[in-house]
């Protein structure tokens, strides 16, 4: 180990210590943002802001999630080893990192060209391996459908209907609908448990690619 990456481990230790007292309980969580080394999905200029519990810039007028936003949302998801999960808002690649930290077979569909290009080779180089699309998330991926737990990571505009098709039974979607969060059951095929839960503030889901 590098110094350089000891420095790093104190701080991912401190901010998993501040994620549990803000509230994050399910252990599992908690090692997986103790494992993802969160300053290599940063510009070289803020990565001294690494593992502090903020949402930063990543381009294309994106943010990488703040990393309470993150846990949440991974809790809320419940990701238990091999299953199939569905993130749309690709980014930094750092939610992605940490799905794949909890055991799931990720699949990732970025918007912006310009973020898919660049998180496309930097993923692999970090060590992870996600399967990654440039499209639209509002439609999924009715070709790898269903999914165990789809989880979004910008803030939609109304509820995708693709997306809650391609759950599968017993499967969760966690979104941002405007500002409030929900967590969605699908119960059987056609009756689903919606759950207001936390709100969160997120960078907006656009229609379409660029
Ligand atoms: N999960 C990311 C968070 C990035 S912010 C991370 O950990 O870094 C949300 C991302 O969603 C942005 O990259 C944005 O370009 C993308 N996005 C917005 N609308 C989208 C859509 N319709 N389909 C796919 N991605 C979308």
């Amino acid at each position: 180990i590098k110094m350089d990456d000891l420095k790093y481990i104190a701080r991912r230790r401190n901010l998993v210590q501040e994620l549990a007292e803000k509230g994050i309980i399910a252990e599992k969580v908690l090692q997986a943002i103790g494992k993802v080394p969160r300053h290599r999905f940063f510009d070289k200029t803020l990565i001294d802001f690494a593992y502090e519990d903020k949402a930063f810039p990543i381009g294309s007028d994106q943010t990488i999630s703040q990393p309470y936003t993150v846990a949440y949302q991974s809790e809320l998801l419940d990701v238990k080893e091999g299953e199939k999960v569905l993130e749309i808002g690709t980014g930094s690649g750092y939610q992605s990192a940490v799905l794949e930290e909890l055991g799931a077979n990720v699949y990732s569909i970025e918007r912006q060209e310009a973020l898919f290009h660049r998180t496309f080779s930097r993923l692999p180089e970090i060590g992870y391996h996600i399967a990654q699309f440039l499209g639209d998330g509002y439609k999924g991926l009715p070709n790898y459908a269903p999914f165990d737990k789809i989880i979004v990571t910008a803030s939609a505009d109304i509820m995708p209907q693709a997306l809650r098709e391609q759950l599968a039974i017993g499967g969760i979607l966690v979104i941002p609908i405007s500002t409030t969060m929900y967590k969605i059951t699908r119960l059987d095929n056609d009756t689903y448990k919606e759950e207001k839960v936390n709100s969160c503030a997120f960078v907006p889901m656009i229609h379409g690619t660029n």
